[in-house]
C-alpha cells in the first residue's frame, strides 16, 4: 500500500500493524499500538469527514484530521459497516476449522498458521461456547468483537465465520443473534437419553411411548413404518430391526424435538441474515452408532431443519489437549461410515470437536470426508499462551500451575480428562528451563486446560486479579513470540487438513 511520507512517519510513531492498514475512500484505517497493551484504532480523514464523526475517540486537525479511539464495540460496528470484510459470513460444505480464543487475542497467530498451511480452509476465529463464556467472564459480543479486531489487525480479506458454539437454549441463541454469529452450534446434549443402550425392553418400551411424539410431528407406528426398508449408503445397506430403532429414538427423540425448536426460533429471529446451523452430540456418554446417525440425519430432515456439520460423538476418546485415545484402526472404520452417512444423507460435514493435539487421527478424519470436515479446536491457544508466559516469565506460570493443581479436582467436573493429580510434576523447585516443558506433560497439561476459569477470574482479597493481569501483560508485550508458538502449534494440526481441503461451491 502506497502512503505518503507523512502517514508514514505518524503510523511509525503509533506503532501501527503495517497489514492493518486499509485505504477506503477518503479514509485510511489502522491498528496501532502505541503502548504494549493499548491498542487503538486510528483513521485519517480529510478535514471535516462525515465519515469519521461516526467513530469514537479523539480527534486532532491539521492537513488531513486524525482520530485516536478505543477498540469498543461502537468502533467495531462502525468500522464492519464500512469495512465489508470485517462482517462474518456463512461458509457452506468448505473445509473449515475453528479456533477457540478464550484471551481475545489469538487470532493473529492463528490466521497466519492457515496462511501457512495453505489449501482452502475457512477459518472461524470467533468460537465460544456459553459455557466458556461464562467461566471467563467475557459477553458474545465481547468474544465476536476481539475475533474481529484480530482479522483486521491480519488484513484477512479472505472471509471467515463466527461460531455462538454449544448452544442450549432459546436464549443462548438471542444473545448470539444479537451479536451478528454465522455459524450456530445447537448442542441437544442435555437431551440425550445415555441410558438407552443398556436399558432392559419393558422399560425401554416405556420410554418410547413417552418421547414428545406432538413436539416430533410423529407417532410410533408412522415411525416404525418408515424404517421398514433398507438403506443404502454408498453400498452397505442398513437395515434397522425395531429394538435398534426404537434405541436410537429413545436416545435421542427428545434432542430432535429440541434442535428443531431452537433451529425454528434462529429461523425467525434471523431471518435476512446469513446463517448456518453445526449439530453437536458429541458431548455425550456413549458414541453415536452408524444407524443413530442416519436415525438423527433422517428425522432432522423430516423436521425441516438443515445443517452444515454434524458432530457425532466418535468412538474412542476425545479428552481435552490431548492426542486421540483409543484404537485406530476401529476409529478409521467407524469414522469411514460416518463420512459416507454424512455424503448420502446431506451432503454436510463431519465436525471433530475437542480436536486439538488429536495429531493421530487428522490425516483419517481429512480423507475419510474427502475435506467435508471441520475441526474445532479450543483450549489450547490458552496453553499456548501459558508456554509463552513459561518462557517469558517461568515464576509466573509456576504460581498459575501450583494453582491449577489446587483447582483441578473441582473444575475438571464438566470435562473429558483423565489426568492425575499424583502424576503430575509437582511444581516446587522445578528449574526454569524445565517449567515450559509442563505444558507438554500429559497430566499437567490437562490441569492446565481445564482450568482455565479459574485462574482467569482469581482475585485476591483486595479484587485485584492474580493472574490475568500478569499473563496479559506478557502476552502484549511479547505479541510475536504469542503468534509464532499459536501458528507452530496449529500448523501441525492444519497441514493435514489443507491438503485435502475444498472450497464451498457458490
Ligand atoms: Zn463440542
Amino acid at each position: 500500500m502506497q502512503l505518503s511520507d507523512r502517514t508514514h512517519q505518524i503510523f511509525t510513531e503509533l506503532r501501527v500493524y503495517p497489514s492493518s492498514v486499509t485505504q477506503q475512500g477518503e479514509l485510511t484505517y489502522a491498528l496501532a499500538e502505541p503502548k504494549p497493551g493499548q491498542r487503538q484504532l486510528v483513521i485519517l480523514a480529510p478535514p471535516a469527514s462525515r465519515l469519521l464523526e461516526q467513530f469514537v475517540g479523539e480527534a486532532s486537525g491539521g492537513a488531513q484530521t486524525m482520530l485516536v479511539g478505543p477498540l469498543d464495540s461502537h468502533n467495531a460496528r462502525t468500522l464492519r459497516s464500512e469495512l465489508s470484510w470485517l462482517n462474518p459470513a456463512t461458509l457452506g460444505l468448505g473445509t473449515s476449522a475453528g479456533f477457540g480464543d478464550r484471551l481475545g487475542i489469538a487470532t493473529p497467530g492463528h490466521l497466519r498458521a492457515l496462511r501457512e498451511a495453505g489449501g482452502h480452509i475457512a477459518p472461524i476465529p470467533a468460537q465460544q461456547s456459553i459455557r466458556e463464556m461464562t467461566r471467563t467472564g467475557r459477553s458474545p459480543q465481547q468474544v465476536f468483537d476481539d475475533a474481529m479486531w484480530g482479522v483486521f489487525a491480519e488484513g484477512w480479506r479472505a472471509g471467515f465465520a463466527a461460531d455462538a458454539d454449544h448452544l442450549k437454549s432459546i436464549d443462548d441463541i438471542d444473545r448470539c443473534v444479537a451479536a451478528g454469529y454465522t455459524f450456530y452450534t445447537f448442542d441437544p446434549g442435555e437431551h440425550v437419553d445415555n441410558t438407552a443402550d443398556t436399558a432392559p425392553v419393558a422399560a425401554l418400551h416405556q420410554k418410547f411411548e413417552a418421547l414428545p411424539w406432538a413436539a416430533l410431528e410423529d407417532s410410533p407406528e408412522d415411525l416404525l413404518a418408515r424404517y421398514l426398508a433398507p438403506q443404502y449408503v454408498e453400498g452397505r445397506v442398513l437395515q434397522f430391526d425395531g429394538e435398534t430403532l426404537v434405541r436410537a429414538s429413545v436416545k435421542y427423540g427428545r434432542a430432535i424435538a429440541h434442535v428443531a425448536r431452537l433451529y425454528r426460533h434462529l429461523a425467525t429471529v434471523s431471518s435476512g441474515r446469513a446463517w448456518e446451523v453445526e449439530i453437536s452430540v458429541d458431548e455425550t456418554e456413549t458414541p453415536t452408532t452408524p444407524a443413530e446417525h442416519v436415525y438423527l440425519a433422517t428425522e432432522l430432515r423430516r423436521l425441516g431443519v438443515q445443517w452444515v456439520s454434524l458432530a457425532p460423538r466418535y468412538v474412542g476418546r476425545f479428552e481435552k489437549g490431548v492426542d486421540y485415545i483409543g484404537d485406530l484402526a476401529a476409529f478409521t472404520a467407524d469414522f469411514a461410515i460416518h463420512a459416507a452417512i454424512a455424503r448420502t444423507f446431506g451432503p454436510y460435514k463431519l465436525s471433530l470437536h475437542s480436536g486439538s493435539d488429536k495429531f493421530s487421527i487428522y490425516e483419517i478424519a481429512a480423507r475419510e470426508t474427502r475435506g467435508l470436515v471441520h475441526l474445532k479446536t479450543a483450549g489450547t491457544s490458552y496453553l499456548e499462551a501459558l508456554r509463552t508466559v513459561a518462557q517469558v516469565q517461568p515464576d509466573l506460570l509456576r504460581d498459575i500451575y501450583a494453582f491449577s493443581l489446587e483447582r483441578y479436582e473441582m473444575d475438571r467436573s464438566s470435562y473429558h480428562v483423565s489426568a492425575e493429580l499424583d502424576r503430575a510434576p509437582s511444581p516446587a523447585g522445578m528449574p526454569d528451563r524445565a517449567v515450559p516443558m509442563l505444558l507438554d506433560q500429559f497430566d499437567a497439561r490437562q490441569i492446565l486446560h481445564v482450568t482455565f476459569g479459574s485462574v482467569l477470574t482469581a482475585q485476591d482479597s483486595s479484587g485485584r486479579s492474580l493472574f490475568y493481569d500478569g499473563m496479559m501483560e506478557v502476552l502484549h508485550s511479547h505479541p510475536e513470540a504469542y503468534a509464532a508458538n499459536l501458528k507452530s502449534h496449529f500448523l501441525r494440526h492444519l497441514r493435514l487438513f489443507a491438503a485435502y481441503s475444498k472450497q464451498a461451491k457458490e
